[in-house]
């Protein structure tokens, strides 16, 4: 079970990935998680890596891939891996074929998590969160009681300035913008399946898990 995963912030793809690893066995491997796992183990490829993001640089697709393919050859990636941020650009999935293909292992599916743009901002600006104990809250999902006033201490709520509309709204066009050529990438491969991110937790889960019917 080879899987990579993608969506958008808010998609749920955290929540989904976490049911993905629990249910299957395969470890879930991030891009944040797998760089900083090479730095602290002290690796040739951790210190270069660790060389770029100390300057603030990106680091480099071979550095990248690199990492990758060290991370996909440890023994409990066997069963399979569900790759997260990885990869995020179309040379890099091709890095990956390649990579694959030296790892004789293909890619069973890439799971899009796909939620409409105008729900995933709603989702993304809604949260509000305390000033005085820090509660937090979302105004559709989880709202207090009375508006603007926590529950839990009747302190005043206000919105992160990372939260607001203007900014959601650029993170994702810069998301959708990156992901497009990825998606059509893989739709051309034949890998990509389109999962309904609007529905229940539990039903994405359960349309996740009729997909992996297919592989058994
Ligand atoms: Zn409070």
């Amino acid at each position: 079970m080879n899987l990579v995963l993608m969506g958008l912030p808010g998609a749920g793809k955290g929540t989904q990935a976490e049911k993905i690893v629990e249910k299957y066995g395969i470890p879930h491997i991030s891009t944040g998680d797998m760089f900083r796992a090479a730095i602290k183990e002290g690796t040739e490829l951790g210190r270069k890596a660790k060389s770029f993001m100390d300057k603030g640089e990106l680091v480099p697709d071979e550095v990248t891939i690199g990492i990758v393919r060290e991370r996909l050859c440890k023994a409990d990636c066997q069963k399979g891996f569900l790759l997260d941020g990885f990869p995020r650009t179309v040379p890099q999935a091709e890095a990956l074929e390649n990579l694959l293909v030296e790892l004789d292992r293909v890619i069973n599916y890439v799971i899009n998590i796909d939620v409409d743009k105008g729900i995933l901002l709603e989702r993304l600006t809604g949260r509000r969160i305390c000033k005085d104990c820090g509660a937090t809250y979302h105004l559709v999902f989880n709202p207090p009681a009375k508006e603007g006033v926590c529950d839990r201490c009747g302190g005043e709520l206000y919105q992160r300035a990372d939260d607001n509309e203007e900014t959601v709204q650029n993170r994702l066009d810069v998301n959708i913008k990156q992901s497009k050529p990825l998606l059509d990438f893989y739709e051309t491969k034949g890998y990509l399946r389109t999962i309904d991110g609007q529905q229940d937790i539990h039903k994405v889960f359960a349309d996740i898990e009729q997909l992996f019917g297919g592989l058994h």
